[in-house]
């Protein structure tokens, strides 16, 4: 069951061969036994689970078709609001905050019969590529615990790897859904922005941030997409679109695709690991009848820069509602309201959260806003328009998730430059808005390594169908860390 695709879960479901409360029981078990060596979950609610899972198995078994996901565990990124159960965002800021309503993302998997079982660890705020910002310690990689399960999505991502829960939510502002997948194995997609709701999802850099799923396949992906995604009147940048069927593509035969192969993401800084497994999976994409083409994104390189001056910018801006006065942590002793102010966030955030504040406020100050902000935004544009002229030649973009496998517990945290450089080549996609996904694509010294898919706006659907014939022709996907049986 554990290794089950939510496919096979759904019609052992639907054909009584295992209720929902036997299948949520299964996981919660599992969560018990091994959540205290990987510290995945920040909260765990058993009744709750139960609870869903009693009402999925009066849904299944009133004999109505319910929907396809109805009584299957699902498990929530920390930073999308539950009503009534804790919502943390990975800070001491929100340690104890109750949200009084649910995230729209949230309401669409409960619509969708899922059952929720927790909510995942992650960087504070979304602010990491390691899982080492967070407030309630790092999250251990299931495939080797003394290394990183990557960030922000990383307690989504170890959860799924070690069979904690088939399916996870997380948020990709610079490739946090991508480069957790990437380092666990695991197949994970960023949508297009605008397609999944923000309503409910902490804001870290709004016009970044984009929820999305994180599971085992392509064609989970695809399932969870479809329940995920749709208009809402409550995001104003949520799209009003007719809605899709994002599993339509899935079986479409990969003759004549045309893969552009960014020169890029293909010269010095990825280990030779990841360029073995890359350059393998490219291979197997020929076999299948794609044809492979260079292309160029001049403006790639910039795109970290552009990003470290854009998302603190709209971090800074987004997170002054922190200031101990409607909700959250609030300093015990103060002489006044300024004081009040100071204290409540020097002790609710931590350093890493204080350095974008930081930066962002600098970049946005009268003066630096010009040379900064501006040419960032510039400079966003142009990243934007090298895609657009990429995809007159290929339809799919294709090359590394991350430039290297996990890496050690310390190796990175004392250098936030290298840190950044984790998502060199996830960020140019949240800048200019487009879809991605990671799908596991081989290993280096047996660690997962994980390809990376970008295609048009509003091409989820191809996407989808394109990462789906690579994993019927290999088994990559399939692969689970020894230990966690
Ligand atoms: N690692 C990047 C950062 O720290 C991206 C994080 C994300 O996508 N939420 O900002």
């Amino acid at each position: 069951m554990i290794n089950s695709s939510l496919r096979e879960l759904s019609a052992a479901l639907a054909q009584k061969k295992i209720s929902s409360v036997e299948l949520t029981t299964l996981f919660l078990d599992r969560i018990e036994q091994h959540n205290p060596t990987l510290n995945a979950f920040i909260t765990v609610d058993r009744e709750r689970a139960l609870g869903l899972a009693r009402a999925a198995d009066a849904k299944l078994g009133a004999g109505e078709t319910a929907p396809p996901l109805t009584g299957i565990p699902l498990a929530h990124k920390d930073i999308f609001c539950t009503r009534g159960l804790r919502t943390t965002c990975g800070s001491k800021m929100l340690a104890n905050f109750i949200s009084p309503y649910d995230a729209h993302v949230v309401e669409r998997m409960n619509d969708a019969g899922m059952v929720l079982l927790g909510k995942c660890n992650m960087d504070e705020f979304a602010m990491g590529s390691s899982n080492e910002t967070s407030y309630f310690g790092p999250v251990k990689n299931p495939w080797d615990t003394a290394r990183v399960p990557g960030g922000s999505s990383g307690g989504s991502a170890a959860e799924i790897a070690a069979r904690l829960v088939p399916a996870a939510t997380g948020t990709d502002t610079g490739g946090s859904i991508r480069q957790p997948a990437a380092l666990c194995g695991l197949t994970g997609l960023k949508p297009t922005y605008g397609v999944v709701s923000r309503y409910g999802m902490i804001a870290f850099a709004s016009s970044l941030d984009q929820g999305g799923p994180m599971a085992k396949s392509a064609e989970d992906c695809a399932l969870l997409l479809n329940a995920m995604a749709g208009f809402d009147a409550r995001d104003s940048t949520s799209l009003d679109r007719p809605a899709e069927d994002y599993t339509r593509d899935l079986d479409k035969p990969l003759d004549g695709l045309r893969i552009g192969l960014p020169k890029e993401f293909f010269g010095a800084g990825m280990s030779e690991g990841v360029r073995a497994a890359v350059e393998g999976a490219l291979a197997e994409y020929r076999r299948l009848g794609a044809t492979t083409v260079e292309i160029s994104l001049p403006n790639s390189g910039l795109s970290v820069p552009a990003y470290y001056v854009i998302a603190p910018a709209e971090a800074s801006s987004n997170l002054a509602r922190f200031d101990g006065v409607r909700y959250g942590h609030r300093a015990a002793e103060y002489r006044d309201l300024i004081e009040m102010y100071e204290k409540t966030r020097a002790e609710g955030f931590g350093a890493e959260v204080k350095r974008r504040i930081l930066i962002g406020t600098y970049v946005l100050s009268h003066g630096y806003y010009d040379a900064y902000y501006l040419k960032a935004q510039q400079v966003r544009r142009l990243i934007a328009a090298d895609f657009q002229e990429a995809f007159k030649s290929c339809d799919v973009i294709m090359g590394p998730t991350a430039p290297s496998v996990a890496f050690k517990f310390g190796e990175k945290s004392a250098d936030p430059v290298e840190m950044y450089l984790s998502d060199i080549y996830t960020i140019a996609v949240n800048l200019a808005g487009l879809p991605g996904m990671s799908i596991p694509c081989g290993f280096e010294q047996g660690l997962p390594v994980g390809l990376q898919l970008i295609a048009p706006w509003f091409a989820e659907a191809k996407m989808l169908g394109v990462a789906h014939r690579y994993q019927q022709a290999t088994d990559w996907h399939t692969r689970m860390p020894e230990g966690w049986q």
